[in-house]
């Protein structure tokens, strides 16, 4: 029996901040035994030696909470490749070429602390590659949500990550040919954001009937589905055909807004991609016309988040990792700081990516509570005192998806910074997760 106590000064419990600390929780062999107010660090050790366990192993930290949850990205593109042309030729590059990025893009993840990943399609399978690679025996990596490949119409947005449907029977055959491979099944709805013109470039890809029975597939099928989509035709189309989760969702309207939360159905305002656009315009060569238009594309969408979360839509951090210029692992924690700056209370924001998306996909659950698997992460410091302590992950611990017996301690602290953990408890860590 592996016994730990954690003391720390604050902590974030999924949905609710408690500050008036110090706590411990007690984690016995990965799940949470109790929380409890005050240091109770010597009494669990003395009831540890009379029951014969285990030494107690005690961190001390100053915040913990749950592992993050990224709602949207590509493992297998570098968002932090800047290269236009370097970009296109990792699209034709080698399977394994690939695949080292998407390890890569694994690990920067668990660096910034998120211990669940959605991944939103790739072509070449490489998601689901890496969710094998991790579910088999690497409690070191994240968990992975993946669609596999995604579904889009002949001719359509989205060649980098979808297979294409020509008509209702093809769209049937493609979602039975997806399923297998896909937790959630991704869809093609709409193209993307003409930056210079400031609106969207072309249609929707899908009719109402196709897109209903899109959904309907999936359902008969048991699974989720989330679309790519912006614009109003997209959104009233998406909202209309019942689909589970929107993904981008630029251009919003409030009554969209309010259908959406009659109907439960969530969000993922992904703003990371547009705002790098905004902040780096020389990049892409944007001119000051069109940095303006970016600029209002992202006030509306600032405003429509704050709308939705007054309305009860339920909003799930994503930041399309792996986007131009949002690099993994770091680039949901900028988005983090999006959804604040849109208004959002720092509670909602870090729900949105802790236990909400949990929740919203069925996962098991990952509270701090008691009950629940450890999947936890300490912080240098307190987000309610600092948001900046967001980007300070010291350790992070994962149990439950790979056995209660396996906890896995992954020390975080950046060269030159004393490690949280023990030397006691050295050698039960894991390497690094330096990528
Ligand atoms: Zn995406």
């Amino acid at each position: 029996m592996r016994t730990q106590a954690i003391v720390t000064e604050s902590y974030f419990d999924g949905t609710r901040h408690h500050d008036c600390g110090p706590y411990t929780i007690g984690v016995v062999d990965g799940r949470l035994e109790e929380i409890r107010p005050g240091d109770r660090s010597s009494e669990l050790a003395a009831r540890c030696r009379s029951e014969g366990g285990d030494a107690l192993e005690v961190l001390r930290v100053p915040f913990v909470m749950p592992g993050l949850v990224e709602a949207h990205a590509h493992l297998f593109l570098d968002g932090a490749e800047l290269d236009f042309q370097a970009r296109q030729n990792h699209l034709k590059a080698p399977r394994e070429a690939m695949l080292a990025v998407g390890r890569r893009s694994l690990r920067q993840h668990l660096e910034a602390g998120i211990t669940l990943v959605r991944d939103a399609g790739d072509l070449h399978g490489i998601n689901t590659q890496l969710k094998a690679e991790s579910s088999a025996s690497r409690p070191d990596l994240p968990e992975i949500i993946s669609a596999g490949r995604a579904l889009r119409k002949a001719g359509g947005y989205g060649s980098f990550m979808a297979i294409e449907a020509t008509d209702a029977a093809s769209i049937v055959r493609v979602l039975h040919e997806l399923a297998p491979t896909a937790d959630q099944l991704k869809i093609l709805l709409t193209g993307i954001i003409d930056f210079e013109r400031g609106q969207m470039k072309g249609g929707v890809q899908f009719d109402l009937s196709e897109t209903r029975l899109i959904v309907r597939t999936a359902r008969d099928l048991g699974r989720r589905t989330f679309a790519h989509c912006s614009g109003p035709d997209g959104l009233k189309l998406a909202v209309e055909a019942g689909l589970d989760c929107i993904e981008h969702g630029f251009f919003m309207e409030r009554d969209i807004l309010c259908a959406m939360a009659d109907r439960r159905i969530a969000w993922v305002p992904t703003f990371s991609p547009v705002y790098f656009q905004y902040e780096h315009p020389e990049r892409a060569g944007w001119n000051a016309q069109t940095v303006a238009g970016l600029w209002r594309i992202l006030e509306q969408h600032f405003e429509h988040v704050a709308l939705a979360a007054e309305l009860g839509v339920p909003i799930l951090a994503g930041s399309d990792a792996g986007s131009y210029g949002v690099a993994h692992g770091h680039g949901l924690v900028d988005e983090l700081f999006l959804l604040r700056r849109a208004g959002l209370p720092l509670a909602a924001v870090l729900e949105s990516a802790t236990s909400l998306p949990r929740r919203v996909w069925n996962c098991t659950p990952a509270a701090v509570q008691a009950g629940h698997r450890a999947n936890l992460i300490a912080l240098a410091g307190s987000p309610f005192v600092e948001m900046e302590n967001l980007r300070r992950v010291q350790w992070v611990m994962c149990a439950g998806s790979h056995g209660p017996s396996e906890v896995t301690v992954i020390n975080k602290a950046p060269c030159g910074e004393r490690s949280p953990v023990p030397d006691a408890q050295a050698q039960n860590l894991l390497a690094p997760a330096q990528s």
